[in-house]
C-alpha cells in the first residue's frame, strides 16, 4: 500500500481535512512533518443556484481542485482524510477511524443534527469512494464535552422522557474549545492538567465552555448549537415557554420558530445585521438598535463568566476565540470591564493591539489571565486523525 514504508509502519505526512457544513465544503491540506498546508479552499453555496448541485458535486469539486494541483487523493503523501463531523451522540466520545458501522451510525444520529450529519456522511462517502484503501477518520464537535458531569449534562426534565428521546446537553464546537483551552495553558507556560480555563469561543456560532486541568466541565450549548450565548442568528437561552406562547398566541408553526430562533435572532433579530464589524460601526454613529444587539450580546457572556468562574471555583485564564472573539477588541474590554472582585483586569492598551498570534492581553496584576487565542480546528482535526492514523 501507498504511503508505508516495508515495515508496514506510515511514511506519509500529509492529512487532508474535510469540513462538510450545511451549504459549503471547507478543506485544507496539512503537512504534519513541517507543518505546512500546501492546499486550502471552500466550495460555497451548495444547492444554490451558481454553486455545487449537492454535497457529491462538491467534494468532487474540492478532488479536482487538488488534483489540478498535483495534490490528489491519489497522492502518496496522503496518511489519512481527518473529517468533522458535528454530532457524536452518547457513543463518539474520541477520533474514531470510519467503517461501515461506524458510518451507519454518524447517519442514525442525524435526527440530532439534521442539517449537519446528512452532508458529514456525504462527505466520507464520497472521499473513500474516490480512494477506497485510505484511512478516514471522524473527529467529532461534541467529542470534547463527554467529560461533562450528568449534573450538568442533565436537563431537569422527566428521565424517562429525557433518555427515550436521548434529550441531554452535547455541546459543540468541541475541537475548537480543546484546541484553545490547551493553547491558552502553552502560552501561561503552563500544563494544562494544572489549569482552569473558561473558553469563549465568539464566532457566527458562539460558546462557551469551562474547563478544568484539560477536561471540560461545562459548555453553554446544549441538545443543539442553539442554548446559550446570544449568536449571529440564534437567539441562545429563553424560556422554553416562549415556544408555546408563540405557537398558542402568535399561531406560528414549529417549523417556522426553529427558523426564527435559529436563522432571524440573536444579533440579526436585534438590530438586522449579524457581522460584529457592521454592529460596531452603526454604534459608531449613534444608532440605538445596534447598540442594543451589543449590550445584549455582552450582558450574556457576563452572565457565562460569572457562572463559570463558580463552576470552576478557581478560573486561571479566561480565552476568547474565533471571528468575533480574536478581532473585537470592544466586545472583550465591555465583557470584561469591571470583574475586578472576580481577579478580571484588562490591559486597555494589550487589549486594543491587533495581531494574529496568541496573546495575554490582561494587566500584569491580573489573578485571571484574559488571553486571545486564535483558534485553528483544522490543525487540531488533522493532529487528531495523524495521531490516530500513525500512533504517535
Ligand atoms: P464561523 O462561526 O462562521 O466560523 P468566524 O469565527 O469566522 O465564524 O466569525 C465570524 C464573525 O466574526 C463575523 O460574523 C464577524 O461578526 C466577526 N468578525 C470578523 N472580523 C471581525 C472584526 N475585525 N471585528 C469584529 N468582528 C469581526
Amino acid at each position: 500500500m501507498t504511503g508505508h514504508n516495508r515495515e508496514g509502519t506510515v511514511t506519509a505526512t500529509r492529512v487532508l481535512v474535510l469540513n462538510s457544513g450545511s451549504s459549503s465544503v471547507k478543506y485544507q491540506l496539512l503537512d504534519m512533518a513541517d507543518g505546512s498546508r500546501p492546499a486550502a479552499g471552500i466550495v460555497e453555496r451548495i444547492g444554490e443556484p451558481g454553486g455545487a448541485a449537492d454535497h457529491a458535486e462538491a467534494l468532487k469539486t474540492v478532488a479536482a481542485e487538488l488534483a489540478a494541483r498535483g495534490l490528489g487523493l491519489d497522492s502518496p503523501e496522503l496518511a489519512a482524510v481527518g473529517h468533522r463531523v458535528v454530532h457524536g451522540g452518547t457513543r463518539f466520545t474520541a477520533p474514531t477511524l470510519i467503517d461501515d458501522e461506524v458510518l451507519a451510525a454518524v447517519e442514525e444520529l442525524a435526527p440530532l443534527a439534521p442539517l449537519h450529519n446528512p452532508a458529514n456522511v456525504t462527505g466520507i462517502r464520497v472521499a473513500r469512494d474516490l480512494r477506497p484503501d485510505l484511512p478516514q477518520v471522524a473527529v467529532f464537535d461534541t467529542a470534547f464535552h463527554s467529560t461533562v458531569p450528568e449534573h450538568a449534562y442533565r436537563y431537569a426534565i422527566d428521565r424517562e422522557t429525557a433518555d427515550a428521546h436521548q434529550v441531554r446537553r452535547y455541546g459543540f464546537h468541541g475541537t475548537s474549545h480543546a484546541y484553545v483551552s490547551r493553547a491558552t495553558a502553552r502560552l501561561l507556560g503552563r500544563d494544562p492538567a494544572e489549569v482552569n480555563v473558561i473558553v469563549l469561543h465568539l464566532g457566527n456560532g458562539a460558546s462557551a465552555s469551562a474547563v478544568r486541568g484539560g477536561e471540560c466541565v461545562e459548555t453553554s450549548m446544549g441538545l443543539t448549537p442553539l442554548e446559550g450565548l446570544v449568536m449571529g442568528t440564534r437567539s441562545g437561552d429563553l424560556d422554553p415557554a416562549v415556544v408555546f406562547h408563540l405557537a398558542r398566541v402568535g399561531g406560528m408553526r414549529v417549523a417556522e420558530i426553529d427558523t426564527l430562533l435559529n436563522k432571524r435572532s440573536g444579533l440579526l433579530g436585534l438590530c438586522g445585521d449579524n457581522d460584529m464589524r457592521e454592529i460596531a460601526r452603526r454604534m459608531a454613529e449613534g444608532d440605538a438598535a445596534a447598540q442594543l444587539a451589543f449590550d445584549v450580546y455582552v450582558h450574556r457572556l457576563r452572565k457565562y463568566v460569572g457562572a463559570y468562574t463558580a463552576v470552576l471555583g478557581r478560573v486561571d485564564a479566561i480565552a476568547f476565540t474565533a471571528g468575533v472573539g480574536e478581532n473585537s477588541a470592544a466586545v472583550r474590554a465591555a465583557a470584561m470591564g469591571g470583574l475586578e472582585a472576580l481577579g478580571v483586569e484588562l490591559d486597555p492598551v494589550r487589549n486594543a493591539v491587533r495581531g494574529s498570534a496568541a496573546r495575554v492581553v490582561s494587566a500584569g496584576g491580573s489573578r485571571v489571565a484574559v488571553a486571545v487565542v486564535p483558534t485553528d480546528e483544522e490543525l487540531e482535526i488533522a493532529q487528531q486523525t495523524y495521531s490516530l492514523v500513525t500512533g504517535r
